[in-house]
């Protein structure tokens, strides 16, 4: 794969995956949704006489426009409505006049492990490159500034013992769950190894917290409290992960176990290109359609407005109504917004779902997050300091309110782009009410005192763009962050694709996208979500999966979920 290397092997390895690459496969649901949607025989099909028919499908960020994408290509007519912007939390704001140049409000790193994700950014022939966190090699430098002292290093080992102790605590503390034994599983999709340890993790930990985690590991209990303090300042990866310490440890183990803190790269030119590219995009081959058809051509041009109601009528037909007051009749809706906007934006009729269903879509918790970007005259953060020989400004991770500071250089005779600061929860909730000149301001005011020789200011131009996720109406919140005892929550939403159980009046209306999926933040869970609900969807018409390629609802009885009971 060009532009993720190891994230994905050919097909031939698969019988060999031992040292196979460490991808977003489960742990809670190991469907590789990578290989179902690459296999040469397609990912199923419908009967021709439901062809053409109508799929509403709330929401076009990139979970809606991979399951239209998908459903178009089985020969069904997606119809998209967006209330807001396409793209949703993928959304890439250029700076007027810089053309292509971009402030990432929403996703803005992908770890290479995120294979279906990048089957599309593929698919679509976009370039990557390394995103540049803190010490890593596409930062150049990264300073570390905490309780007023500052450090500048190239690498973990050039920073003070302290931090080496401190990375070398997580990874024992790790390893007291089992973390290379379940990436091994990983590695080689062993299925039945993996749900074992995950299982019993998931028994032990649904409950219980990433703070409670940390100060319990044998490894962190031997060290002092400044050790956990730093390591929730400084965190691993990507930055600082104290605002994730409330949450359930379940969270934490999927991501550093299927890797999505390691190996990122930045879409170039954004990354709403792969939603947006998506819309845009002719179906090779589609069932039905002719060829060159795509989702922009069958909608004219444009998604349908934002919805206001989803109803049932008396002979089993949904009715989607959008915010003008226009109606349609569908035998099947997916929703991909955040399941909160069906108690706040969306009238969406009760008995729709079961009781046990509202209570998880309801009492799914949101985390906050805010980032303010400049642009600037240029790269100036790569000059060097003549005293010192350093360059004159760095990635920077702080215990001020900036938190993190991500500097993208551009190219030769562009303008840079900094992410004054990029923070969550009660970070993201101190910059909240203020505009955002004054987030500008309260940024540099922090910078200035890590910098105090440096005049940032003087290198902005053009006009700030800034993003509180939780104070817009169309989201509610930056993405979904588990509590202890969600865990029942997350597999009631996750599992709701799968309907053959479900009573008559509660079918033909599924879910999808990012607080859907078991690893919320990342793109490849609303990916693969929105995969399992092409596959409900499939069925619901009378359809079903290639047989030389079962798709993820085709083998529930071995991937089920823990029940771990009411
Ligand atoms: C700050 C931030 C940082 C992130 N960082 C990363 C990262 O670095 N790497 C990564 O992989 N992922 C990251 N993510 C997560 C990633 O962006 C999401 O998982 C993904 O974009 C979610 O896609 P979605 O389709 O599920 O939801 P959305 O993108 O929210 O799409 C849902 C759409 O529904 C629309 N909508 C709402 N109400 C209605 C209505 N009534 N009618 C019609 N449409 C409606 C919304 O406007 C939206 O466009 C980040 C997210 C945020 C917010």
């Amino acid at each position: 794969m060009a532009n993720a290397p190891g994230g994905r092997e050919g097909r031939e390895d698969r019988e060999d995956r031992e040292g196979g690459p460490v991808t977003i496969f489960g742990p809670d649901f190991p469907f590789p949704f990578d290989d179902w949607i690459t296999h040469p025989s397609g990912i199923g099909s419908i009967p021709a006489e439901r062809h053409g028919e109508e799929v509403a499908v709330i929401g076009a960020g990139i979970s809606g426009l991979v399951a239209a994408y998908e459903l178009m290509k089985l020969g069904l007519r997606p119809v998209v409505y967006e209330a807001s912007q396409m793209g949703g939390r993928l959304r890439s704001q250029p700076f007027e006049g810089a053309d292509g140049v971009v402030a990432e409000l929403g996703g803005m790193r992908f770890p290479i492990s995120s294979t279906s994700f990048y089957h599309y950014v593929d698919k679509l022939g976009l370039q990557t490159r390394p995103f540049p966190n803190p010490l890593t090699e596409a930062a150049g430098s990264t300073v570390v500034d905490l309780e007023g002292e500052t450090y500048y290093a190239g690498s973990l080992g050039e920073l003070p013992p302290l931090f080496t102790e401190v990375a070398d605590a997580w990874a024992n503390a790790l390893e007291e769950a089992r973390f290379t034994d379940i990436q091994n599983a990983i590695r080689a999709r062993d299925v039945a190894t993996l749900k074992s340890f995950w299982n019993d993790l998931v028994s032990r930990w649904d409950d219980r917290t990433f703070y409670d985690f940390v100060a319990s590991s044998q490894a962190f209990s031997k060290l002092s409290f400044r050790h956990r303090e730093v390591f929730g300042q400084v965190g691993f990866g990507t930055g600082g992960w104290d605002s994730d310490f409330p949450n359930s440890m379940l969270e934490i183990f999927r991501v550093v176990m299927t890797n999505c803190d390691t190996d990122q790269r930045l879409i170039v030119g954004g990354a709403a290109q792969v939603p947006r590219g998506l819309w845009r995009c002719p179906a090779p081959r589609p069932a039905h359609w002719p060829q060159g058809t795509s989702l922009a051509s069958l909608h004219r041009g444009a998604p349908r407005p934002g919805v206001a109601r989803i109803a049932r009528e008396a002979d089993g037909w949904l009715t989607v109504t959008d915010e003008w007051g226009s109606t349609r009749r569908y035998s099947t809706v997916l929703v991909t917004c955040q399941s909160w906007l069906l108690t706040t934006q969306i009238e969406c009729e009760e008995s729709l779902f079961s009781e046990k269903m509202w209570t998880a879509l309801d009492r799914t918790r949101y985390m906050q997050s805010s980032k303010t970007f400049v642009l600037v005259d240029r790269p100036f953060w790569k000059d060097k300091d003549p005293r010192t020989g350093r360059d004159v400004m760095s990635m920077t991770l702080t215990d001020r309110l900036t938190r993190g500071t991500y500097l993208f250089d551009n190219g030769e005779g562009q303008p840079g782009v900094m992410c004054l600061t990029y923070s969550w929860m009660s970070d993201a909730l101190k910059m909240l009410p203020e505009p955002v000149e004054r987030r500008v301001q309260l940024a540099l005011s922090a910078l200035r005192k890590i910098y105090p020789d440096l005049d940032i200011a003087s290198h902005i131009i053009g006009d700030p763009i800034t993003v509180s996720w939780e104070a817009d109406r169309h989201f509610l919140g930056a993405f979904k962050g588990a509590l202890p005892g969600h865990y029942r929550y997350n597999q009631r939403m996750y599992a709701h694709f799968m309907q053959g159980k479900l009573p008559a009046a509660e079918r033909g209306i599924f879910m999808a996208g990012d607080d859907v999926s078991f690893t919320p933040a990342w793109a490849e869970g609303a990916v693969q979500t929105a995969l399992n609900a092409v596959w409900g969807i499939m069925t619901h018409f009378g359809g079903a999966a290639h047989p030389d390629n079962p798709g993820p609802g085709d083998r529930d009885d071995t991937l089920a979920h823990l029940d771990l009971g009411d």
